[in-house]
């Protein structure tokens, strides 16, 4: 079996996927490509915790506003902020009145490259520009420019770790270790095993 096959992540219904009855369609997604549910909890969180949660990673308030200005550059746009800094402020306090806002549903995902695979089925932050497929480009429409305006975070449904570290640090804020499930699923023998001998009697 593939020593691959236990990379866990996290993955975080928001308050509007929940809202949206989103869960059944956003679950089934990983689901059907193999990954396997270690891990699931349905609570309103604090604008603590949310704060707590996006401060895990030092560079992030930085790294989420270069996002936002290399948007706004892409579109021909001109950023409501100067610098990456100060976007990162806003997104942040956006954040927590958004995070907060209703119940949110957390998964701990098991399987191989899951970190990779659920960024890759979530799809990029800006539903505007997210690729169709995804679920962020299937199922919402926000942007850049109408968040900016509002004031207020970008709805995108779905929170999913960005790094194997990013999710080692998350998994433990989200889940006490006593949370998390090992187990198997029987599926996984058609996934991972090396040589699939036995199947025919
Ligand atoms: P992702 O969730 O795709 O990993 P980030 O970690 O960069 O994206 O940002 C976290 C969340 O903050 C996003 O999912 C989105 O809800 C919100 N967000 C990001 N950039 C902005 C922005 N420029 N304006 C408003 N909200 C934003």
């Amino acid at each position: 079996m593939s020593e691959f096959r236990n990379e866990r992540t996290l993955v975080v219904i928001k308050p509007d996927g929940i809202q949206r009855s989103l869960v059944g369609e956003i679950i089934k997604r990983f689901e059907r490509v193999g990954l396997k549910i270690v891990g699931a909890k349905f609570f309103v969180p604090s604008p603590d915790f949310i704060d707590k949660h996006y401060n895990l990673n030092p560079e992030w308030k930085k790294n989420v506003g270069e996002k936002a200005l290399e948007a706004y550059r892409k579109q021909g746009k001109e950023a409501p902020f100067n610098t990456p800094e100060e976007a990162g402020e806003r997104v942040i306090e956006g954040l927590k009145a958004y995070m907060s806002s209703g119940p949110v549903m957390a998964l701990a995902l098991e399987g191989a490259h899951a970190v990779a695979l659920v960024r890759k089925l979530v799809g990029g932050t800006e539903p505007l520009s997210s690729d169709v497929g995804t679920i962020r480009g299937d199922f919402v429409l926000d942007s850049y420019q109408m968040a900016d305006t509002d004031g207020r975070a970008v709805r995108n449904l779905i929170h999913a770790s960005g790094s194997i570290e990013e999710a080692i640090d998350e998994l433990a804020l989200w889940f006490k270790d006593e949370e998390i499930v090992d187990y198997t699923l029987v599926q996984e023998r058609i996934l991972y095993d090396v040589n699939l001998d036995g199947l025919v009697e």
